[in-house]
């Protein structure tokens, strides 16, 4: 084994190259190693490796080299241009099955009996789920106040003083609501908490919370990291670094969260062209929000780079670019919403984001189709609401079929 110390400096360079190792074969791709154990040449190598005296792969649940690779490569760009007393910044990061197996990891490694978490009420619905309906049972409860407002916030650490953990989702699914990374860490510091943070829709290369002093950053790397739709996954990056190798790695052996070679293999290709697909993702983004803004079957545009967004200075802080997802409401409400989606000839009918493809969803018939209107309404499902994950289509064809299907959304 060769292990490649490339000179990169560009993020784009590192994530191509940080993490890969040429293995004895020269494959110029780490291959997908199925393999679900690992041989020893002797009882004492054993040993040695069950003790940790010797590195190497024991079993695939503990560890796999194609699944490697693609840790050390998110780490490394979660990690990109930052510094700890003049070093750069060290990360470890552990691949799961999913977003949620990430998530999980993160809180029953973290959290005991008793313990509380502070967060944010927009958040991603299995979030919000496990949140509601699991923790509680283990004796875990959220507080969920409006973390826009810093006072809201500071008023619940003083009044819970159980409080354990800052969860951060930003920008937030489905809302894309946006709350202060720095400013929000700074008072979770002073008052000893953990902080975490979904950074599934910014992706490191548009924001890094790693920079405001967090302990985890997660992702579900379904959405932009693998950029292809090939498979679900989560990650889980922390920067203490014995608690990773410690606490956090012993309880994601436990719950069996791990993900698999093939996977982390779909995952590594992809991320590879991370950068030059957010730009294109989100030059098309800001495209397309300019021009439903001024479509007349569209009532209202909800992006991060339209100053009318309440968050927008809030991305324009913490964010490289304002991201690839946005929302918008069509005047014609339901009836509109079913015309428009049935009638796009190239964008897909499809929940999910982050793919190469553009993904649209309608969620009244959708997604939210089971609840009732009014409950809807009041978490701002609106009958004619339309989700969007902007792809890296070109744009005047994105364009064009956006302007004929809302022609028909009209009629
Ligand atoms: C999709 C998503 C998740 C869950 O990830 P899975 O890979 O589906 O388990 C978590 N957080 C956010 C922000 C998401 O968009």
């Amino acid at each position: 084994m060769k292990s490649d110390q490339k000179k990169q400096k560009g993020f784009g360079s590192t994530a191509i190259h940080a993490g890969h190792i040429t293995g004895e074969n020269y494959a110029h791709l780490t291959p997908i190693y199925a393999s679900s154990t690992y041989v020893f040449d002797t009882a004492e190598q054993g040993m040695r490796r069950f003790s940790g005296a010797e590195e190497g792969f024991i079993y695939s649940r503990w560890g796999n080299p194609t699944i490697k690779e693609v840790e050390e490569k998110i780490a490394a760009l979660e990690a990109y241009g930052l510094e700890k007393n003049g070093q750069p910044l060290k990360l470890k990061a552990l691949l799961h099955a999913s977003g949620m197996a990430a998530i999980s990891n993160l809180l029953l490694g973290t959290l005991k009996k008793g313990d509380k978490i502070l967060s944010h009420y927009s958040l991603y619905g299995g979030t919000q789920e496990l949140m509601n309906k699991v923790l509680p049972e283990l004796g875990i409860d959220s507080i969920i106040v409006d973390l826009r407002d810093l006072q809201k916030a500071e008023d619940a650490i003083k009044k819970n003083p159980g409080i354990k953990m800052l969860y951060l989702e930003t920008p937030a699914n489905p809302t894309i609501q946006c709350v202060d990374i720095e400013q929000l860490s700074l008072l979770a510091k002073e008052n000893n908490l953990l902080v975490a943070v979904d950074n599934t829709f910014a992706t490191p290369y548009l924001q890094q919370p790693f920079k405001y002093n967090v302990d985890f950053v997660l992702h579900s790397t379904t959405k932009f990291l693998n950029g292809h739709g090939t498979a679900i996954g989560g990650i889980l990056i922390g920067r203490d670094i014995k608690l990773m190798n410690g606490k956090m790695l012993k309880v994601h052996h436990l719950l069996g969260g791990n993900s698999n070679s093939f996977d982390a293999f779909l995952l590594t290709q992809g991320i590879k062209t991370l950068e030059v697909r957010m730009e294109r993702h989100c030059t098309n983004a800001m495209k397309v929000a300019n021009f439903l803004k001024q479509h007349a079957a569209v009532a209202s545009v909800n992006y991060l780079g339209l100053p009318s967004h309440p968050d927008y200075e809030v991305a324009e802080k913490q964010m490289r670019h304002p991201g690839a997802v946005l929302s918008f409401e069509l005047k014609g409400g339901l009836e509109a919403g079913i015309k428009f989606i049935n009638q796009l000839q190239m964008c897909v009918r499809a929940v999910s984001l982050g793919t190469c493809d553009t993904l649209l969803s309608h969620p009244a018939s959708m997604t939210h189709y089971g609840v009732p209107e009014a409950d809807r309404i009041k978490y701002g499902i609106s009958n004619g609401l339309i989700r969007m994950s902007v792809g890296i289509e070109n744009i005047d064809d994105i364009m064009t079929d956006l302007g004929q299907a809302l022609e028909t959304a009209m009629t």
